[in-house]
């Protein structure tokens, strides 16, 4: 079970620190950002929770107090210094996606209008030709940015916006020991809030949380260990957009992307006649070619390729309403590794195992309309269709219309199993009692 952020941090906290106090304002004061992702409630509650014995630190005591406030002095300053490069590297690659996406759509603009349109324009006579792939071309960038943007600023969604999901007295059910990681209560939390959310829970003791958020987690909601929070509806976490694809942004990715296809497929086009005349009519003898005009060409050709392969794949995970989580689930499932989701198979009568089908899965129509809007016009042009309402039911991330068959037989199938499991646990406690007798 993996350890998140948060618990790696209160290690560094413990090693190089006595007074929580003191480190929490130093850290607060030299990295504003990364304090702010983490609560105080988690910072104190794990602060809180006794040190296990094995880990504690033992604690030496300096003959020379002179010395020893000289050294805390100096541990501060080093640690005061670590933190600050550990922020300027944390501030440099959540921008450095961000610059390198904008300075290669700002410098293949700039390339192709100056270098391959104008081509087109003045050697080729074409000057309507040139003008239409100006305007086509400028608007696609324009729209390309826009998206760009929009994806990181309206971000993926978390239960955690919503005050309603968050559990307050999450504490006192949690392990004392803070290095356990505690994903499961003991004692179940009581019911999520009903009247907002309705999680589905097949064959499980207790409803989903995360104990690092101090949050319920609805259906097809992950832990993103980079963000250090839950996303809603999960899709992944992008290095291109240094934020998490989730219920909010999923729609203007999969535009994005659509753009960026079209985009760099119009350039690459484009650059490519160029250049095929260019060779054809052996210009090469008069003038030398340019090296913007040659970079484009790759460059547009990569992205059309490899863009579009993806873009793509992603159409087909809104058709089938996956998310890419949960697509990697059903894969690694039917491989046979996960044990844990029985429930979500049948077999036939010569005894192979069968997937039951998605539980999302409304058919084509009704999937893509849910994720990219009911018309044409919202599924061309990045228009918001969420809602960042508690109420607003199926538009908020919390809640997700099912396929009533499927539904029906995973609970059907959860049902069984239990029932089995029950039988099997009497038939042992049985057997064990009967051994015990003849043994007496
Ligand atoms: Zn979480
Ligand atoms: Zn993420």
């Amino acid at each position: 079970m993996s350890v998140g952020k948060t618990y790696h941090l209160s290690c560094y906290i413990r090693q190089y620190c006595k007074n929580y106090h003191e480190c929490h304002q130093s850290w607060a004061q030299s990295r504003p950002h990364t304090t702010a992702s983490l609560s105080t409630k988690q910072f104190s509650r794990i602060h809180a929770a006794p040190l296990p014995h094995s880990t504690r630190i033992p604690i030496t005591r300096r003959s020379k107090p002179s010395n020893h406030s000289h050294q805390t002095t100096l541990s501060m300053f080093r640690r005061t210094a670590m933190a600050r490069v550990e922020s300027a590297c944390s501030i440099i690659s959540s921008l450095f996606p961000k610059v390198a996406c904008s300075a290669i759509l700002t410098w293949s603009l700039w390339a192709v209008l100056f270098k391959v349109n104008d081509r087109i324009r003045q050697q080729h006579q074409q000057p309507k030709l040139a003008r239409f792939l100006d305007v086509s071309l400028l608007l696609m960038y324009l729209l390309c940015m826009y998206t760009y943007y929009k994806i990181i600023v309206v971000g993926a969604g978390s239960p955690t916006d919503y005050h309603e999901l968050r559990i307050e007295d999450l504490n006192q059910y949690n392990s004392s020991n803070p290095y356990d990681s505690v994903t499961q209560p003991h004692d179940p939390l009581g019911n999520p809030p009903v009247e907002v959310m309705t999680i589905h829970n097949f064959g499980k003791s207790g409803y989903r949380y995360c104990s690092k958020c101090a949050a319920w987690k609805p259906d097809r909601a992950h832990h993103c260990s980079r963000e250090n929070k839950c996303i809603l509806r999960m899709d992944h976490h992008c290095p291109w957009f240094a934020v998490c694809i989730g219920f909010f942004n999923q729609k203007f990715f999969v535009q994005f992307l659509c753009y960026i296809a079209l985009y760099a497929t119009i350039v690459c086009v484009d650059t490519s006649v160029v250049l095929y005349k260019f060779f054809s009519q052996e210009l090469y003898n008069d003038e030398i070619i340019s090296l913007n005009l040659v970079a484009l060409f790759v460059v547009s050709l990569a992205f059309a390729v490899s863009v579009s392969i993806f873009a793509g794949f992603l159409i087909y995970l809104v058709l089938c309403n996956y998310t890419t989580i949960e697509f990697q689930e059903r894969r690694w499932n039917y491989s046979g590794n996960a044990t844990e989701q029985t429930f979500q198979y049948q077999f036939d009568d010569r005894g192979t195992k069968q997937k039951l089908g998605n539980i999302y899965d409304l058919g084509y129509v009704k999937n893509w309309k849910s994720i990219m809007g009911p018309n044409w016009f919202h599924w061309l042009f990045p228009i918001t269709l969420t809602n960042h309402s508690i109420h607003a039911k199926l538009l908020n991330g919390i809640n997700f219309e099912v396929n009533e068959e499927v539904y029906e037989k995973w609970c059907y199938n959860a049902q069984l199993q239990d029932q089995l499991n029950q039988q099997l646990a009497n038939y042992r406690a049985r057997n064990r009692r009967e051994a015990s007798d003849e043994r007496a």
